[in-house]
């Protein structure tokens, strides 16, 4: 075997952060860490800097650095602790680096991605937020830069291990996608109450344990939005031909329907290991730490639809994308806003809809052909006030 791969993690104090260190831990002989990042959890990171020495540890803000740099003064480690926005994308981009691993939650991994594709990294992408607002400007900056781009998202893993290796046979292979959906924590919950949920009660998620943003997200089914959207541009399909299945047990993780009515799936325990390892070791297996499936333990397997009453935030990713270019970026945009709201406790879960199909009518993309990512941030930060004046407004209204 050749020499470790030197892998850089952005956002390493979050769950698929940490996931991703637990995998690498496994492989000594396979990884090591070169780059650490993370948003504040000082204490964290100093104690991955501790345990995996990496040589860059990232913190954009700039004080957060500074600290962060005294507690680890005097340790004997040769971690170097670099400070600011652009520091993120001078990380995803380093020339020592061969692999990134997205794990940054929201928007703002975009610069980072977008470095990494143009840098021609082996992109693990968990961060689905930064496709969604990318989308084709996404894409074509990983096959500018040569990148191999890896879904971490467990449907798009899925997808991508049912899926030949060759990717030229996709169009050949593909009649259309099923992504499963556990339908979260109030899929059988009386619709009329859930504008009475607690944030606490809606990251509370059945079976996964996930950052709060991405556990609200399961609890309306945006994140099953952002991933038909992840979906589309991942595997370069239309939409119609992405389809979602409510799968209480989340056991068959998503399937393929081929042309020839043959359907294949990936089953396995839910643990975000498994995706994650494939990532790193894509086109080999390693060991990822995950238990086994027991099919004898196993329940039924149980699909239902999802049902556009209690769920009406699914549609949106069809609107969105059938929208102007763009119109995926507003989407997220106003939904970032209108998690956080919620998460503060300044809007009720419903209003979290409300909000994001309000901007979604209301802001014009207007996005000019062959744009950049600065045009991208424009539009971000133009969709994210108005989410907050309809959130104002539906506060005056209630
Ligand atoms: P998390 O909240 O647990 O972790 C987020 C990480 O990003 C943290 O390290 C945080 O410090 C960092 N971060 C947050 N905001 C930042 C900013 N503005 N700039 C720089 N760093 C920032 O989130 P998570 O659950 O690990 O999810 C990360 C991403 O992976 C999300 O896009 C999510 O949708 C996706 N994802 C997560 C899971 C899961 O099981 N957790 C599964 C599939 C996809
Ligand atoms: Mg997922």
């Amino acid at each position: 075997m050749g020499r470790r791969q030197r892998v850089a993690i952005l956002g390493s104090t979050g769950s698929i952060g940490t996931s991703t260190l637990d995998v690498i831990a496994r492989h000594p002989d396979r990884y090591e860490v070169f780059g650490l990042s993370a948003h504040d959890r000082v204490a964290e990171l100093r104690e991955q800097c501790l345990r995996f020495a990496p040589r860059w540890a990232v913190l954009p803000d700039v004080a957060k650095a500074r600290a962060l740099r005294a507690e680890l003064a005097g340790s004997g480690l040769r971690t170097e602790v670099l400070d600011g926005a652009a520091a993120l994308c001078e990380l995803a981009s380093a020339p020592e680096v061969d692999a990134v691993m997205a794990a940054i939650v929201g928007a703002a991994g975009l610069p980072p991605c977008l470095a990494a594709a143009r840098a021609g990294k082996r992109l693990m992408l968990a961060n689905k937020e930064a496709i969604v607002v990318g989308g084709a400007l996404f894409i074509e900056a990983v096959r500018a830069g040569g990148a191999t781009l890896l879904p971490i998202d467990s449907e798009h893993s899925a997808i991508f291990q049912c899926l030949p290796v060759d990717r030229s046979r996709w169009p050949d292979t593909i009649d259309h996608l099923i992504l499963t959906a556990s339908g979260g924590p109030f899929r059988r919950r009386d619709p009329a109450t859930l504008a009475d949920v607690t944030p606490e009660q809606a990251v509370a998620h059945p079976n996964w344990v996930m950052g709060r943003k991405i556990s609200v997200d399961s609890a309306t089914m945006m994140n099953k939005a952002l991933e038909v959207i992840e979906a589309r541009w991942l595997f370069d399909l239309e939409p119609r031909r992405i389809r979602v299945v409510i799968h209480p047990q989340s056991i068959v993780h998503s399937m393929v329907v081929c042309r020839d009515g043959s359907v294949l799936a990936q089953l396995g325990t839910p643990d975000m290991r498994v995706p994650i390892a494939y990532g790193l070791s894509f086109p080999e297996r390693i060991e990822s730490g995950a238990s086994r499936l027991d099919f004898l333990g196993l329940q039924a397997l149980s699909f239902e639809a999802p049902d556009p009453g209690r769920f009406p935030g699914l549609q949106l990713a069809w609107d969105a994308l059938a929208g102007p270019a763009g119109s995926t970026a507003v989407l997220n945009a106003a939904n970032e806003e209108a998690v956080a709201a919620f998460l503060a406790g300044t809007i009720p879960f419903t209003a979290i809809h409300s909000t994001n199909a309000r901007t979604l009518e209301s802001v014009d993309p207007g996005l000019p052909h062959g744009h950049g990512l600065e045009e991208l941030l424009e539009l971000d930060g133009r969709a994210r006030a108005e989410a907050r004046r309809q959130m104002n407004t539906l506060r005056v209204g209630r």
